[in-house]
């Protein structure tokens, strides 16, 4: 019995490197696991692609369906990010980061959700706890991972025990200067040139349940917002075309990694109601939030006390 260890739908470089860090693990302990994520080699985002490239890992398997199969969750735990009849399946693992999600299971299971900022951190104490040794490029691959989760520290996410695993780990990848790393990867994954709209809205992009209304909410992290000025039109149109596939809002944030903060685009059919959650005004289609830098912490929490979840 092979364990499927996979990270979320629209996998990021915490999904696609925690799914090889935490297989690893487990093959270390013995068991049989192998690293998945949901996405094939093409399509999958530019930044976790120069990760793979640059530290030697070889891309996790594509896994859509897990249906039947036994299966490991890194960096989520809901199941409208999961592979398709995640509930067919055996869900042996949670490791994360994220809120708890609605996955539920019939044994007991190893679950381990920690508040940092990212799952390579919590893996990083798993294999000292287990006494086994953090392969080099599994290494530079879970490094990545905290470096993009913080936003190279300025998140809101972030946390002393990320601090602590990035100096450990790239000491053992081999990665002297993590600013550079960081930069090299906030190239590649901003990088809006030729890219249809429609996929730069996907490209770090999550649905939600807020008390029974479906809102998506995609995040581009820029080193400026001039790189998307003249698509903004294009990023709207494609957000009102998806918000028309039976959502209540779709909000893109453009991130301003620089500058620390977000021009939110809103696309609502309660624009008021995303107005109080933020404390902010539309000015067009958009409202600049200052110091909003991370999905999780800053904009779903506030989404769903405006939504009385
Ligand atoms: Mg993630
Ligand atoms: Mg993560
Ligand atoms: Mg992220």
């Amino acid at each position: 019995m092979t364990i499927h260890v996979t990270g979320h739908s629209n996998p990021d470089t915490d999904s696609v490197t925690a799914a090889i860090g935490l297989a690893a693990l487990l093959n270390a302990q013995g068991q049989d696991a192998k690293a998945c994520m949901q996405s094939t080699l093409a399509d999958l985002n530019p930044e976790s692609t120069v990760v793979l490239e640059r530290f030697g890992l070889a891309a996790p398997e594509e896994m859509m369906d897990a249906a039947g199969k036994t299966v490991a969750l890194v960096d989520f735990s809901d199941i409208g990010q999961a592979p398709a009849n995640i509930t067919d399946a055996e869900v042996v693992t949670i490791v994360d980061h994220h809120k708890v999600g609605d996955v539920t299971t019939n044994q007991p299971i190893l679950v381990r959700v920690e508040p940092v900022g990212c799952t390579g951190t919590v893996l990083n104490k798993m294999f000292k706890d287990a006494g086994v040794a953090v392969p080099k490029d599994v290494a530079g691959g879970m490094l990545s991972a905290i470096l993009s989760d913080t936003v190279n520290f300025k998140s809101p996410t972030c946390t002393d025990d990320d601090k602590a695993a990035v100096a450990e780990l790239k000491v053992t990848a081999g990665v002297d200067d993590t600013d550079a790393l960081f930069m090299d990867m906030l190239k590649a994954k901003s990088s809006v040139d030729g890219v249809p709209a429609k996929d730069l809205l996907f490209r770090d992009y999550k649905d939600f349940d807020m008390n029974g209304k479906k809102v998506g909410v995609g995040q581009l992290e820029l080193a400026t917002l001039d790189q998307v000025a003249a698509i903004r039109d294009d990023l709207l149109a494609a957000a009102k075309e998806v918000k028309a596939d039976g959502r209540h809002t779709v909000l893109l944030m453009l991130t301003d990694v620089v500058k620390e903060g977000t021009d939110l685009v809103v696309v609502s059919d309660d624009e008021a109601l995303i107005e109080s959650a933020f404390g902010g005004k539309i000015d067009g289609t958009s409202m600049w939030v200052d110091g909003m830098m991370s999905r999780k912490k800053q904009v779903v929490p506030d989404l769903q006390k405006a939504f009385g979840c």
